[in-house]
């Protein structure tokens, strides 16, 4: 299990491939991949090695300077190409990698299902994406205060990366339970489950708390906040040696 994302000037897939397979060895089961090429998203998933998911991606245009990666250890659905992460929202407008439980997804699920939504896997992490795109709805929000919202609704661990294509500059992450870090670079934001995918790139990084959540922004500053009450963070950036 294991997160990388990429946004600013490079390009994304090469980075966010050889960033999942430094984190091999948390252990996984799936691996998948989302590139934003500045008009569409494009995602290749598949159920076995960082390898395979090389092999499935040559379906798709690999072209981005935006993307997300995510290996699974499957705990909600089995180990398949449909259950992999990245996961689609209903719209097809929001897109998640997801590592951890979200506990209570059942009664979320059933909620969202009488909402008239619909899911294609198994994974309680569907039931997040499609919770934060009915926030979302609801009050014609921006991405990051309907991910506040929906993970104020969550029991249970995460480690996320959230994007949406509506509002293609950005990537919004939280954290609780499982690690998430940072790197800053300029005019860019590596994010991943532990340093080793952008050490080569920045020595700047933050680790987010637990109930912490972040937007970085293309070409901008970081910011970071409690997922509880909203108040602003100052972020401890740490020197990577
Ligand atoms: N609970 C999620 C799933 O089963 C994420 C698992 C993980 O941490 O990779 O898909």
């Amino acid at each position: 299990c294991g997160i990388v994302g990429y946004i600013g000037h490079r390009d994304a897939y090469p980075i966010i491939i050889k960033g999942l397979k430094r984190l091999e060895y948390r252990g996984y089961d799936s691996a998948g991949i989302m590139l934003y090429d500045g008009e569409s998203m494009k995602v290749a998933k598949t159920k076995g090695k960082v390898s395979d998911l090389e092999e499935k991606a040559k379906e798709i245009s690999r072209n981005g300077n935006i993307g997300i990666g995510h290996t699974r250890w499957a705990t909600h659905g089995v180990p398949n190409d449909v259950n992999s992460h990245p996961h689609l929202s209903n719209s097809g407008d929001l897109v998640i990698i997801h590592n951890g439980i979200i506990e209570n997804y059942e009664p979320l699920k059933k909620e969202l299902i009488k909402r008239g939504y619909v899911f294609k896997s198994d994974t309680d992490t569907e039931v997040l994406v499609n919770l934060i795109e009915d926030v979302q709805k609801k009050d014609n929000l921006k991405l990051g205060k309907a991910v506040q919202i929906a993970l104020n609704q969550v029991v249970g661990a995460y480690a996320i990366a959230v994007f949406d294509v509506k509002k293609p500059d950005e990537i919004v992450v939280a954290r609780l339970g499982s690690p998430l870090a940072i790197g800053i670079g300029e005019e860019e934001f590596f994010i991943a489950s532990d340093a080793s995918p952008f050490i080569e790139y920045t020595a700047n990084a933050i680790y987010l708390e637990d109930e912490e959540m972040a937007i970085v922004r293309k070409n901008k500053s970081i910011k970071v906040r409690k997922i509880k009450d909203d108040s602003l963070v100052d972020p401890y950036i740490q020197e990577l040696q």
